[in-house]
Order: C-alpha cells, then sequence, then structure tokens
C-alpha cells in the first residue's frame, strides 16, 4: 500500500520512475485497468488503489494542476464533488476558482451546491504561489502512514454501522491518546489473548485477571470479575452486569442512549471516561503478565477516580486555574480576536486595546471557514497583520480557542505536524507577527472575549468588514 502511495505522490523517487516506464506511461496510476499479464506485484499495487482513492486528496495550490472533474479535492465529505449542471463555460481547472491566491467565491457559488462551497471555501490557500499537491486526508498532516491506512482500509466494504462507530470515536471530544486507545480496542489491535491465539499458538488464552474466560477486549474490560469491580468501585459506580454487550457496537449503542449513562454525563465524557478506565485495567493487566506486582484494587479506583475527577472538571472550565483578564503590561498592546460563523460565511474579528483597557482599535475580516479552528487562527493572523500595519511593537494576542493558541505557537520548523488545513493560516500569522519585536498568544475564558465575539457576529450580520469607527457601535455591545 505505502508503494502505491509512492507512486501518486513522489514523482522523483526511483520506485515511481521505474513503475513510470513500465506501466504507466504517463496515465494517472488511479486510472489504469489491470491486465491479466501483469506482474503479481504491480496488481496487487492496483488492488490497493481503491484504498488510497478513498483517502488520497490534491492539497490545493494555485489549481493550475487539479481538474474539477477528474481529481478528488475537497476534504471531509465527498471528495470530487459534481458542479451543478446549469453551470456552464470552459471550465475544468480548480485554477479557473481562484485569483490572487484566494478563493473566487461569486464563481464557487455558482457552480457548486451549498454544502460543497462550504468544503471548498473553508480550503486553506497557500501565501505564495505553489503547485499543487497531494494529501492523505485521513491522516491531519496530510502525511501518509500506515496507521491512518490501515483505518481506512478497515473501514473499507463493511456496514454502515461500522462506520458510524469510527465517526463516534473520532469525532468525540477527547484527548488524542484516549483516542487511540478506543481506535486499538475497535480495530481489535489491542494483543489481548485471544487476538494473540488468532496469530500463533498460544498456551493460555485465559484472561491473565481472572484466569476464567479467554481474554478478549469486551471481557477484559467490560465482563471481568476485575472490571466489574472497578467499574462499580469507580466514580460512576456503574454495574456492568446489568449490561451485556456482545462487542463493542452493541456497547457504543448502548451507552449512545442517555438513560444508560450515569446522569448528566455527555457521550463523549463518558467515551472519555470509559478510555481512562479500560487504559488503567490494560495497565494493571500488563503489570501481572510481565510479573509486576498487582496494585491493590482500591489503589487502582483512587487512581481511576482522581483522572475521572480531573477529566470532568477540566471539561467543564477548562484551563484551570482561569486568567483574569488583565490590563496589558505597559507598553504592550492586547489583541483579543474571535471568529463567527453562520450557514453561508464567517468573520474574524480583532479589537486593539492599550494599557488603559480601552478600545483603540476594532477590525474585521469577511472569511470563509466553516472550520472554527480555522477560523479562529485566521482572526488570530488578521489581528497580526492589523497589528504590523499599525506599527505595534508588543503585542499580546488573545483566543478563547485552546487550540488555536496552541497551534500558532508551534515553531516554524513543527508547522507540518499540524492538520494541512490550517499550515498555511498558521504561517500567515507567523509572517505578520514577524513584523513585531515581541508577542505573546495567551487563551482566555470564551466568557472574557465577549467583545470579541459580539463584533465578529456584529461584522456577520452586518456585513461591515476592516477598519471599524468606533462612533458606528452602540455603547451595550462594548460593556456587554
Ligand atoms: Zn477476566
Amino acid at each position: 500500500m505505502k508503494w502505491a502511495w509512492k507512486i501518486v505522490v513522489d514523482n522523483s523517487s526511483l520506485w515511481s520512475r521505474l513503475v513510470e516506464a513500465k506501466y504507466l506511461k504517463n496515465r494517472c496510476v488511479l486510472d489504469v485497468a489491470p491486465k491479466n499479464s501483469d506482474s503479481i506485484l504491480w496488481k496487487s499495487i492496483l488492488n490497493v488503489r481503491s484504498h488510497i482513492s478513498k483517502g488520497i486528496c490534491r492539497k490545493i495550490g494555485d489549481g493550475k494542476a487539479t481538474s474539477i472533474w477528474f481529481h478528488p479535492w475537497v476534504p471531509n465529505g465527498t471528495l470530487q464533488p459534481q458542479p451543478r449542471a446549469e453551470a456552464a463555460g470552459n471550465v475544468s481547472l480548480v485554477s479557473n476558482f481562484i485569483s490572487a491566491n484566494h478563493w473566487d467565491e461569486d464563481m464557487v457559488r455558482r457552480w457548486f451546491n451549498s454544502d460543497d462551497v462550504k468544503r471548498i471555501l473553508n480550503i486553506t490557500l497557500p501565501l505564495e504561489p505553489t503547485k499543487d499537491s497531494w494529501i492523505w486526508s485521513p491522516e491531519d498532516n496530510g502525511k501518509f502512514s500506515i496507521k491512518s491506512a490501515y483505518r481506512v482500509v478497515k473501514n473499507m466494504g463493511v456496514m454502515s454501522v461500522d462506520d458510524s462507530k469510527w465517526r463516534i470515536i473520532w469525532g468525540a471530544k477527547i484527548h488524542n491518546r484516549l483516542k487511540m486507545f478506543w481506535w486499538k480496542i475497535l480495530a481489535n489491535y489491542l494483543l489481548t489473548r485471544s487476538k494473540l491465539s488468532s496469530l500463533f499458538k498460544v498456551d493460555d488464552p485465559n484472561c491473565p485477571l481472572c484466569g476464567i474466560k479467554v481474554e478478549d477486549t469486551i471481557h477484559l474490560f467490560w465482563s471481568c470479575q476485575f472490571a466489574r469491580a472497578v467499574w462499580f468501585g469507580s466514580l460512576w459506580h456503574l454495574r456492568t452486569e446489568n449490561y451485556s454487550p456482545t462487542n463493542w457496537d452493541s456497547w457504543l449503542l448502548l451507552f449512545k442512549e442517555e438513560q444508560n449513562r450515569p446522569l448528566g454525563l455527555s457521550f463523549s465524557m463518558f467515551l472519555k471516561g470509559a478510555a481512562i478506565i479500560f487504559e488503567r485495567i490494560w495497565k494493571e493487566r500488563n503489570n501481572i503478565i510481565h510479573g509486576v506486582h498487582p496494585s491493590p484494587i482500591s489503589t487502582v479506583i483512587r487512581i481511576i477516580d482522581k483522572r475521572l475527577q480531573e477529566a470532568v472538571v477540566h471539561h467543564e472550565t477548562y484551563p484551570i486555574p482561569q486568567p483574569q483578564w488583565l490590563s496589558p503590561p505597559p507598553g504592550w498592546v492586547k489583541c483579543s480576536t474571535d471568529v463567527a460563523i453562520d450557514n453561508n460565511s464567517s468573520a474574524g474579528a480583532a479589537i486593539f486595546w492599550n494599557e488603559e483597557d480601552e478600545i483603540i482599535g476594532l477590525f474585521t475580516i469577511k472569511l470563509n471557514y466553516c472550520d472554527s479552528l480555522a477560523g479562529e487562527i485566521a482572526a488570530l493572523a488578521y489581528g497580526a497583520e492589523v497589528a504590523a500595519t499599525l506599527h505595534c511593537s508588543k503585542v499580546i494576542f488573545h483566543s478563547d480557542s485552546v487550540n488555536a493558541i496552541t497551534a500558532v505557537r508551534f515553531a516554524n520548523n513543527k508547522i507540518q505536524a499540524l492538520h494541512h488545513n490550517i499550515q498555511d493560516v498558521v504561517r500567515m500569522f507567523k509572517r505578520s507577527s514577524a513584523a513585531l519585536s515581541l508577542w505573546e498568544a495567551l487563551w482566555i475564558p470564551r466568557g472574557l472575549n465577549g467583545v470579541a465575539h459580539c463584533v465578529a457576529r456584529w461584522a456577520i450580520n452586518s456585513q461591515q468588514f476592516g477598519c471599524i469607527n468606533l462612533t458606528d457601535f452602540d455603547g451595550s455591545l462594548l460593556t456587554g
């Protein structure tokens, strides 16, 4: 599979040049038909194409090498949207929809239906003219990995129930490490004894914790007497014996129902807590396997409870302690930013404050993001751009998005680890902020970012963009 990926994305490697000369002769690997005379290797490469094509997508640079008809080019859904039937004209390349490094919004709206318009306008175009390239869309940073390829392959050809299971996990608002743990469970990737015995001959397939039943994940984490004791003993006091899911699909369906969850707990929080418990059980299980003295169950429960409590607190008032809205230090300007997103468009706001905590400038920009993280970062980038044109020297940027703040603080050489669609927005922020002598980016709670929030909302409703005259505002908005 990695080979097929290499042929598609990398024209320079020796391997792809060989393949090019021998088999492709200027065709795209995704378009070649298999022949009976093909070698085994080549056949197997062609066979995995369907998997590759499920996740591969163009990364739009100048759009000149991407066809709207023949290339997958719009992430997060139908990769190759169908233009509206009534749209006509001599248009075939994505570059026809781009002018001066920006989307030609009117034209995009004329050509595509509204859902596709959202996804197209959400694509970040690079700062400088860049050639189109390929990205592997299942992976955030766009780089191909066996891990995500495996996920895509597992997703293939199975029922929709299975699809929804992956969507639930990848969509849940939980830490990536816990997501990975869930993924390992659902993909049957954890090396339990039952899994091992499907691969090798195993002396004892029974659960190391109870020694009675075969160790598969549903037993280990749910129905084993050890799991029962842990689930019941910890914060949520859940009696696992009241539910007897036979597999994780039915487990997920069961706890999707609110009445089956502990009171007041969202599904995401429940999945998060469950992963915390599973992780701990897995650790204990491994300790026993490796001959480490097992912890008493009361200790296990105490550790889990502590993490569950942190998870819930973390969730409700993140981060702790709550920072205060402080005036900027002498010589510094503060710039608070926010984004507002509605059905058709979005708007960013950047509010500048002096050290007396007075508003010295209100700026808004029309954006096209439907993805809030990209929008939040675009608002920060806009703030940095304005700060540079205002010749500010020291600026504290604020956003109420933890992820946006984290992203703009990424070192320049680490940016490519970020999600592919925010990399260029972060670079935009970096480029503008480089004109400042000092800057800092800090998270503030949403409650303290009310002004930027209101201004962004107001901009999207009134469609007023640019430098906003302070007198255009009614005072109530600013004190609210
Ligand atoms: Zn057991």
